[in-house]
């Protein structure tokens, strides 16, 4: 499974992927990641973000620059293409669950376009050009969309077969518990 992560700050991922068990599916090429990040296609002495349209706090991403970012992503096209998925992330969006994860997966997604927001959010129009799923990861609100994107990367690779070895399987499938004890007994 391939995710494109559509951000303006990239490096905030850099020592989550390499570590553990998403590095060793990286690696492994069990799952792929790349990035793109709007502010390379922002002209020079403009700022990636503006101020709202109609006045209030906060600023703005703008659409035209997050359009150009997805432009670069090569996606199956095609009957293919309805293995594409594209998130964009929202506090007031539907809220992720282990399910959608597992969905994924089954559906034989390849790819998985996950579009993170900062500041006020990104332009409303990305969302209804891309016909995005808006998604959230909980009732509460972040900083940025780069957790959001971690948060879905981990969840859904590990549904990925062999993604986990065995000493890590799905909780999901087998008898877990929250309350777990190594040697010695005392
Ligand atoms: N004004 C926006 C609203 O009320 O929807 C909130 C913007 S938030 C400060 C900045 C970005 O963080 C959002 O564009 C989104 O990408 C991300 N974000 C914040 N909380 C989130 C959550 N609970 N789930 C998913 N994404 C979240």
């Amino acid at each position: 499974m391939r995710f494109h992560i559509i951000t303006i700050f990239p490096e905030i991922f850099d020592s989550y992927l390499k570590e553990s068990i998403l590095g060793r599916a990286i690696k492994e090429k069990k799952i792929q990641i790349k990035f793109y990040n709007p502010i390379d296609f922002c002209e020079p002495k403009r700022r990636v973000d503006d101020r709202p349209y109609g006045g209030g706090p906060g600023m703005v991403l703008r659409p035209e620059l997050f359009l150009k970012a997805f432009s670069k992503i090569k996606l199956p096209r095609g009957t293919l293409s309805k293995r594409v998925k594209i998130i964009l992330f929202s506090p007031s969006g539907k809220k992720f669950e282990t399910n959608y994860a597992k969905k994924l997966v089954k559906q034989k997604y390849t790819d998985i376009v996950l579009i993170s927001g900062r500041y006020e959010g990104i332009d409303a129009r990305v969302q209804k050009i891309l016909k995005a799923e808006e998604i959230s990861i909980g009732d509460y609100v972040l900083t940025g969309g780069e957790l959001p994107a971690m948060v879905l990367i981990d969840s859904i690779s590990r549904q990925i077969p062999g993604v986990l070895g065995k000493y890590e399987s799905l909780e999901e499938e087998r008898v877990s518990s929250s309350e777990v004890y190594t040697r010695p007994e005392v």
